[in-house]
């Protein structure tokens, strides 16, 4: 691809894209052609930044005397493909996020700061081009140098386990790089060929179900299909078989999944089914290990890649299939900087390779059912439980109106206790992490509350401390209050680490395993919980949210639920939606094999319509009813929305520039509706005030104009003091 250098007198000029949070490209002159899609090395304020080349320009903006060179090219090829570089600029389009920032996204970051694209080995070579006497005369003085040097004459090259073996020091490898005699050399290392796709014959048989589903996806297409099976319907299965058409067809499969780190099975489960090394792409690797599974996936080496949101933007030599599991999470969605989701974009980007697009979950985003129903998406079903078991059943356990806790009762304890003692597992899910949500004086009624954060700190009994959720600061636990003195402090209400407490006293005799994200930050321990409760030993799982992603736990027959039902009344018109899917994926791990499921919910809110219409366990008629409220206050996804969030340091200081900008802000447009400023409800975070304009359109372009309109505007009238950000398609208003 590296074009010849053609020698013209005329300097040539490219718009290069920067990692910086400007919009737009920056123009920069270099005397040859340079292909598009190539890191270059450019000056900029005073540092040295590694871009990427966008276009040929051919009518700079600045005067072409001020345009700085460009430093130096990285690469002989571009650093992706085509697909994936109109996928980045699609985005920062979309999204009105600067392109630099969108392509530092997109890559690891080794690869981000000019490593190379190809995994090398380096070797000594000889670099002399003197005869060998000649040369050999320049380190008569030294044995070891010369030693050396007729090595190389020997050899030509030696790798760095020959410079071991033989104990040359670096010193005398350095005398020779100085005396011009030799010199380092990168080489490519040779990608070992896979060989062709033979996998074992799967011991399962598709249901027919199943099978009717790997059947509709065409293979040969860019549809997205959404993959809509209730818990345990085996969609994995489905997967599975459809990756295996992929790869025999000596394609590439991307799996995206919410969280990696939970479910260490999955990789393992992906390679013995096909005997081939699985490729992971997510957060918790070293760079070196994510910047060489990049190059494995870029390279096609690696068949299969399975990775978190921002492995949608994986390079891949053969692409064959997108698969996106669980695809309602919201971790899909990145929530600060660059605000893309990865769900969507996995849609863009089947079109943008010609390649179909797998969505599936047991109860789809209402954005998704919608797409199915306008004839967007293909809808494939899976209504029962694959192997047979019969789908959980749901129950209500209503707290007492006087019962502050949101502990379990006795007819739950009970239930605990029967289920344990025929040597079956508990799940318990409480969405609180940390040791009790508040810290009360019984005295004078003071509560221990964030000085950054307009929240609540939280008792973490282990730390000793007080702990905010929302910027991370942490105190010790005060002995008095800190308002009268007294020593009356109390925590208030159960978190995951006292409920543990309560479970251990109560049942001495069977161990109550916790996962939430204090008590998984080392990976290994995770990995050895989720293996015991495999083993399916009678035990209580005890956890927040963590515990519902996509687990097939055999032996967990009841799930308790511990009041979940605020969610219902949250001013966020998307918390129904998140609530009724908590539920589901949770009750879902119950009764997932042989023995039946059964869930309760305890609740305080036991007539509340919602409610009674999901112990139904129909995700599907419960969401046409909320599809049908969304139609009717004219909410996504039957309009589009896109949020304009500023923060400052100073209270009233965001909302002062935003309404300033407001007052400025034409509103030409009947299909678009801007309100506010409006702070969310919790207005200040981490020391920060926030502020927010939203934009509601009834189509894309209108709302599209709008906050471009919004955001060049900022651009021209930025101040020091206030940051702001676009988010389109926000999924958290608040
Ligand atoms: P989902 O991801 O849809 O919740 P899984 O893929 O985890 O469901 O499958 C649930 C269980 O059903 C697993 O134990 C799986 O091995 C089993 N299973 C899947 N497909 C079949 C099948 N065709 N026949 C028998 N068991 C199956
Ligand atoms: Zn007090
Ligand atoms: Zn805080």
């Amino acid at each position: 691809m590296h074009m010849t250098p053609t020698k013209s007198a005329e300097p040539k000029f490219y718009n290069i894209a920067l990692p910086v949070p400007l919009h737009g490209t920056f123009e920069y002159r270099h005397p040859t052609d340079l292909s598009i899609g190539l890191r270059v090395k450019v000056p900029f304020s005073g540092r040295e930044l590694v871009g990427i080349v966008i276009s040929r320009c051919l009518q700079p903006s600045t005067a072409p005397q001020k345009i700085k060179s460009i430093l130096s090219i990285i690469d002989s090829e571009p650093v992706l493909p085509q697909a994936i570089f109109d996928l980045c600029r699609w985005s920062a389009q979309y999204y009105l996020h600067p392109l630099g920032e969108v392509f530092a996204a997109a890559l690891p970051s080794k690869i981000k700061q000019g490593a190379g694209l190809y995994q090398t080995t380096r070797t000594l070579a000889l670099a002399s081009t003197e005869p060998r006497p000649i040369a050999e005369a320049h380190v008569k003085r030294s044995p070891m140098q010369l030693a050396l040097l007729r090595a190389l004459f020997e050899h030509t090259a030696l790798s760095r386990g020959d410079l071991k073996q033989g104990q040359w020091s670096s010193a005398i490898i350095k005398a020779l790089i100085d005396k011009g005699l030799a010199c380092w050399q990168e080489n490519i290392e040779a990608n070992p060929d896979p060989g062709p796709h033979d996998p074992p014959n799967s011991a399962i048989q598709p249901t027919l179900e199943q099978q009717l589903a790997i059947d509709s996806v065409e293979l040969n297409s860019h549809k997205t299909y959404l993959l809509y099976g209730v818990t345990g319907s085996g969609k994995t299965e489905v997967y599975l078989r459809l990756i295996d058409q992929v790869l025999r067809a000596g394609r590439q499969a991307l799996i995206l999944v919410p969280e990696i780190a939970l479910t260490p099975q999955t990789l393992t489960r992906f390679e013995q089914r096909f005997g081939r090394p699985v490729v992971a792409l997510h957060s918790n690797l070293t760079d070196q290990k994510r910047s060489e599974h990049w190059r494995q996936a870029r390279s096609g080496q690696a068949p299969i890649i399975i990775g978190t949101r921002s492995a949608i933007f994986t390079p891949l030599a053969r692409p064959g299939i997108i698969i996106v599991d669980e695809e309602h999470d919201s971790s899909y969605k990145q929530q600060d900087g660059f605000h893309y989701s990865a769900r969507d974009l996995a849609s863009v980007r089947g079109v943008a390779e010609n390649i179909p697009v797998i969505l599936g979950s047991a109860t789809p985003s209402l954005e998704s059912l919608h797409n199915v129903t306008s004839g967007k998406y293909t809808q494939l079903l899976l209504q029962s439980r694959a192997n047979g078991a019969a789908r959980e059943r749901y129950e209500i356990a209503p707290i007492p109106e006087n019962q502050k806790d949101a502990l379990p009762d006795n007819r739950l304890f009970d239930a605990m206790a029967e289920t344990l003692d025929r040597g079956e597992q508990v799940l318990v899910m409480r969405n609180r992490r940390g040791y009790a949500p508040v810290l009360f004086c019984s005295n004078c009624r003071w509560i221990a509350q964030c000085n950054a954060c307009d929240a609540r700190l939280t008792v973490h009994k282990q730390t000793k401390g007080l702990k905010c959720h929302h910027c991370g600061q942490q105190h010790p636990i005060p002995n008095h209050c800190p308002a009268c003195q007294q020593s009356s402090l109390l925590p208030v209400g159960d978190g995951t680490q006292r409920l543990q407490e309560t479970f251990q006293n109560r049942f001495p005799n069977y161990p109550v395993i916790r996962i939430d994200s204090d008590s998984t930050q080392q990976r290994a321990a995770l990995t050895q919980m989720i293996d015991s409760i495999q083993q399916g030993n009678p035990s209580i799982l005890l956890g927040t949210q963590l515990i519902a992603k996509g687990h097939h736990f055999p032996n967990v027959t009841l799930a308790i639920i511990l009041e979940v039902d605020q969610g219902f009344l949250s001013a966020d018109f998307r918390a129904t939606e998140r609530t009724a899917q908590l539920i589901l994926q949770t009750g879902g791990r119950s009764g997932r094999e042989n023995l039946p499921g059964k869930v309760y919910l305890s609740s305080r809110l036991q007539a509340l319509p919602e409610l009674r219409a999901l112990l139904k366990n129909d995700y599907l008629a419960f969401s046409k009813n909320l599809l049908a409220q969304r139609k009717t206050y004219q909410l996504p996804p039957f309009t589009y929305q896109g949020l304009l969030r500023a923060d400052a340091r100073r209270p009233q200081q965001a909302d002062q520039y935003l309404r300033q900008l407001l007052s400025q802000y034409q509103a030409l447009d009947p299909d678009c509706e801007v309100l506010g400023p409006t702070s969310p409800i919790m207005e200040q975070r981490a020391g920060w005030y926030r502020s927010q304009l939203l934009v509601t359109a009834k189509t894309r372009q209108s709302r599209h104009r709008a906050l471009k309109q919004l955001s060049e505007h900022l651009s021209q009238h930025r101040q020091p003091a206030v940051r702001w950000s676009i988010d389109v398609d926000p999924v958290d208003l608040f």
